[in-house]
C-alpha cells in the first residue's frame, strides 16, 4: 500500500480511489482564460488541475485563480497544482498563493538549498510535493551508468529525487517518470512501484492527439493500471485538456475502477441493420451526456441502455436493459424494464430513450 497524500480534497494513494488529473493549455496570467478552462474541466470530471507556473506574473495570477475558484465552489473547488521549473522562488511564490500541490523536478531547481526552500515553504503550508522526471531530463551521472535512458535509469532518478526532499524531513510526496515510450514506460513504473512506497503519479507523456494518442495511452496506462500500479492518472494529449479527461475516464471505466452512470450496450450493425443505428447512438450519447452528469450528482445507480439493430439478439438485450430498443425497418420498440413500452419511428428512437432514462 501507497502512503497516502492530500491534495486540496483529494486523496492520492493509500487506497484512496484513482483520480483524474489535466493541465490548463491555457496562459495561467490570462486569468479569465484559466478560469474558463478549469470550469470547463471541473464540469468533464477532472479530480485536479494543474497551472504552469513560468513566471512572476503566473505566480501572481495563479494566487488570483486559487481565490476566485474558492469563492465560485468553496469546498469542491477543483485543488490546484502549480507546475514550476527552474527558478525555486515561483515555487515558493505559487505555495504562498495557496497551491494545494506543486510539481518541480529537483534536478532543475538548482542546489539542495533552493529545493529545501521550497520544500520548507511546502512544509509550513502543508502542501504536498510531486517530484516528476522525464525521460528528456536525466542526471548525467544515471545516463552514463545505464549507457542511455533506461527504465530503471528513469527509476533510479525519480526515486533519488524523491529521496532528497525525502531527507529534508518531508515525506508527502508523489512521484512521476514520464517517457514517451510505452514499454520503458510501463517498466519503469513497474519498478518504481515495486521499490518504494510513495503514491505515482502516471501518464504516458507525448503520446499525440486525442485521434492518434488514444491506443498508446490506453496501453500505457491502462496496463499499468490492470497491474496495480498508480494512484492518480493524467492522460496528455496536444489540445483541448477537456478530452485528457473525457478519455481518462473511459480508461479507469474500461479497467473496472470508475462507473459513469452509463453503460451504453449497442450492436455492431450487420446486413439485418435496417436503420442508421450509428447515428441513432451518437445522438443518443448527446443527449445522455447532461442527464447521466445530473442523475451522477445526484447519487443514482447506474443505468444501463441497449441499442439493438434488429429482433435477432435484440429483444433479448433491450429487455436485459433498464432500458432498451430493438428496431426493425425504420422503427423501434422500447423496452423499460423488460417490457414493449412504445413503438416510435426511428427519427424519435434517441430522444424517447433520453426522455425515458431522465425520469428514471
Ligand atoms: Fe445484426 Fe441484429 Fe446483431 Fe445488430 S443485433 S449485429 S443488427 S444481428
Amino acid at each position: 500500500m501507497k502512503r497516502r497524500v492530500r491534495c486540496g480534497n483529494v486523496d492520492i494513494g493509500g487506497g484512496a480511489p484513482v483520480s483524474i488529473q489535466s493541465m490548463l493549455n491555457v496562459d495561467t496570467a490570462d486569468v479569465p482564460a484559466a478560469l474558463a478552462q478549469i470550469e470547463a474541466l471541473k464540469e468533464a470530471g477532472c479530480d485536479i488541475v494543474r497551472l504552469a507556473v513560468p513566471d512572476y506574473e503566473s505566480a501572481c495570477a495563479f494566487g488570483k485563480i486559487r481565490e476566485e475558484t474558492q469563492a465560485r465552489h468553496g469546498d469542491k473547488a477543483l485543488p490546484l497544482v502549480a507546475d514550476v521549473h527552474f527558478d525555486y522562488r515561483l515555487a515558493v511564490m505559487a505555495i504562498n498563493n495557496g497551491a494545494d500541490k506543486i510539481r518541480i523536478n529537483p534536478g532543475n531547481i538548482g542546489s539542495s538549498e533552493k529545493v529545501n526552500e521550497v520544500v520548507a515553504a511546502a512544509k509550513k503550508r502543508g502542501v504536498p510535493i510531486r517530484v516528476g522526471v522525464n525521460s528528456g531530463s536525466l542526471e548525467k551521472d544515471i545516463l552514463e551508468k545505464h549507457g542511455r535512458v533506461t527504465a530503471s535509469g528513469l527509476a533510479e532518478s525519480a526515486l533519488r529525487n524523491a529521496e532528497l526532499i525525502e531527507g529534508m524531513g518531508f515525506s508527502d510526496i508523489v512521484v512521476s517518470l514520464k517517457s514517451s515510450d510505452v514499454r520503458m514506460n510501463y517498466d519503469a513504473y513497474k519498478i518504481l512501484h515495486e521499490k518504494a512506497d510513495y503514491p505515482l503519479h502516471i501518464g504516458l507523456t507525448e503520446s499525440g492527439t486525442a485521434e492518434s494518442g488514444k491506443v498508446k495511452s490506453a496501453i500505457g496506462i491502462g496496463a499499468l493500471l490492470l497491474s496495480g500500479v498508480g494512484d492518480t492518472v493524467r492522460v496528455s494529449f496536444t489540445g483541448d485538456p477537456v478530452k485528457e479527461v473525457l478519455f481518462a475516464k473511459e480508461l479507469l471505466e474500461a479497467v473496472g475502477m470508475r462507473d459513469s452512470g452509463l453503460n451504453l450496450i449497442s450492436c455492431p450493425t450487420c446486413g439485418r441493420t435496417k436503420v442508421n443505428l450509428e447515428t441513432m447512438v451518437a445522438e443518443l450519447s448527446e443527449k445522455l451526456a447532461p442527464v447521466i452528469r445530473r442523475r451522477e450528482a445526484l447519487g443514482k445507480r447506474r443505468v444501463s441502455v441497449a441499442v439493438m439493430g434488429c429482433v435477432v439478439n435484440g429483444p433479448g438485450e433491450a429487455r436485459e436493459a433498464d432500458l432498451g430498443v430493438a428496431c426493425g425497418d425504420g422503427r423501434g420498440a422500447i423496452f423499460e424494464k423488460g417490457e414493449i413500452v412504445a413503438n416510435v419511428p426511428e427519427g424519435e428512437i434517441a430522444g424517447e430513450l433520453a426522455r425515458r432514462i431522465s425520469l428514471l
